[in-house]
């Protein structure tokens, strides 16, 4: 079995691999049978003997499943195991965008020290969570912690635009997928109330990019951002704000999750050599 992955994953589950060959997604490979990618597009002209596309993710939105499973490759991805890790940052994203964490710190390194500033509560706030699946139910986890009232949404339940009206705080957690893309459109981001916040650890293009950035630079309401449409490409307009925190994608980046989700990959790239029933399949 010939295995090829776009990156040396980290964590000591990776050793378990023998042999495996990294190179670009983009490189063809005649005789490559197992894939790990890292949510890169795969062109199936490339890989004419592919049979697995392990995807070290749990978002697989640049991969097109419905045109592997019409050339019988599988996909795999890593759910569950990076839970906590994006959960976590999206608090620290509402906490820092609500309590001026990140200009307050900039402030005090450029010698400066506070007046009345305009934090806003989080503690006791309403948080809108869109897409209440395993890391939205994870943020809800939190909130409790924070006296919140938590409303959620979901694919099956849940009125998206009473909530956008509601909520002081709205958090974003649905996949990427043609029914979500645009979902918060500039219609639906002219329902937050002034002073809202919002936190978009999913992914940039659940949002008009456009239309958010335009409220950001209005002022009218704050926002967490650790995706973006077009990453790594952060709109220019953003960079000097103070009323958007931002991070570069890292909402599963901590050395204990990298390592849980090398362990998932390597898990299902196993089970596939052994022709055992793949635990986490997608599609
Ligand atoms: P999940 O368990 O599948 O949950 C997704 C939730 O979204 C489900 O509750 C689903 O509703 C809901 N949903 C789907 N389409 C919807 C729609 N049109 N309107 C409202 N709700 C909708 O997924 P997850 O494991 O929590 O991951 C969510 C996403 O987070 C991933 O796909 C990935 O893009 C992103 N992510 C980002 C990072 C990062 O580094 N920033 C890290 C991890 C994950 P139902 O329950 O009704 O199906």
């Amino acid at each position: 079995m010939k295995v090829r992955s776009t990156h040396r994953f980290p964590g000591p589950a990776w050793d378990e691999l023998e042999g495996v060959e990294v190179a670009p997604a983009d490189t063809p490979g005649p005789d490559i049978d197992v894939l790990v990618v890292l949510n890169e597009p795969v062109d199936f002209e490339l890989y004419p003997s592919l049979r697995l596309i392990a995807n070290y993710s749990v978002g697989y939105d640049r991969i097109d499943v419905a045109a592997a499973g019409a050339r019988g490759v599988a996909v795999t991805n890593t759910p569950g195991v990076l839970d906590a890790a994006t959960a976590d940052l999206a608090m620290a994203l509402m906490l820092a965008a609500r309590r001026g964490v990140v200009t307050g710190d900039r402030l005090v390194r450029a010698g400066g020290w506070a007046g009345l500033r305009d934090g806003r509560e989080v503690s006791g706030a309403t948080l809108g969570i869109v897409g209440a699946g395993r890391i939205g139910s994870a943020v809800a986890r939190r909130a409790a912690g924070f006296d919140m009232r938590v409303l959620p949404v979901r694919r099956s339940d849940g009125d998206l635009e009473a909530v956008l009206r509601e909520a002081d705080i709205v958090t974003l957690h649905v996949p990427l997928n043609a029914e979500t893309r645009g979902l918060l459109s500039r219609e639906r981001l002219a329902l937050l109330k002034d002073g809202a916040t919002l936190v978009n650890t999913a992914r940039g293009a659940v949002v008009d990019e456009d239309a958010l950035v335009a409220e950001l630079v209005a002022g009218r309401i704050t926002a967490g951002l650790d995706v973006f449409a077009h990453e790594p490409r952060v709109p220019t307009e953003l960079l000097d704000l103070p009323n958007v925190v931002l991070t570069p994608h890292i909402g599963s980046d901590t050395v204990e999750t990298r390592a849980a989700m090398t362990r998932c990959v390597v898990d299902n790239v196993l089970a596939f050599a052994r022709g055992e029933p793949l635990p986490n399949p997608v599609g």
